[in-house]
């Protein structure tokens, strides 16, 4: 898919948002996430040893309190530049669940895409590969 200027202007939107508001450990991630007529919804995710909340699922519950009902397009950025960042396994059955024609914008900071949620690539937790060898494992 290709980048719009409201892909380009959401990546900034979530971007500003990671850089005005993740200056702690509390707060590491930003997600910006667009409406079919264009309003922009941001948050940050809640670090915390209860499990605290990503950045999509406060940004979907700020999007339920204002009455949205719709979202077309999300990203998340990381802190401290770091670069945009896949949503969890969590938050892609979230958004799938509630917003099934969501795009998510993905992808290294000089060339993201905007994928549909079924087009995103395997999350690193999700891929065998990923998973270290385990001394003594059965296998099983
Ligand atoms: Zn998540």
């Amino acid at each position: 898919m290709t980048m719009r200027d409201t892909d380009r202007a959401l990546v900034q939107a979530a971007s500003a948002v990671a850089k005005l508001r993740c200056r702690s450990a509390m707060h590491t991630l930003a997600t910006a996430a667009r409406t079919p007529d264009g309003r922009v919804i941001s948050a940050v995710n809640v670090v915390h040893a209860t499990g605290g909340a990503c950045p999509e699922t406060v940004a979907l519950g700020t999007a339920a309190t204002q009455g949205v009902t719709e979202l077309e397009t999300v990203v998340t950025v990381g802190d401290r530049g770091r670069s945009l960042v896949a949503p969890c396994d969590a938050c892609r059955q979230l958004l799938t669940d509630r917003f099934p024609a969501v795009r998510v914008i993905v992808g290294p900071p000089d060339a993201p895409t905007p994928l549909p949620l079924t087009d995103l690539p395997r999350h690193p937790t999700q891929d065998p590969d990923n998973f270290p060898d385990v001394a003594g494992s059965d296998g099983a």
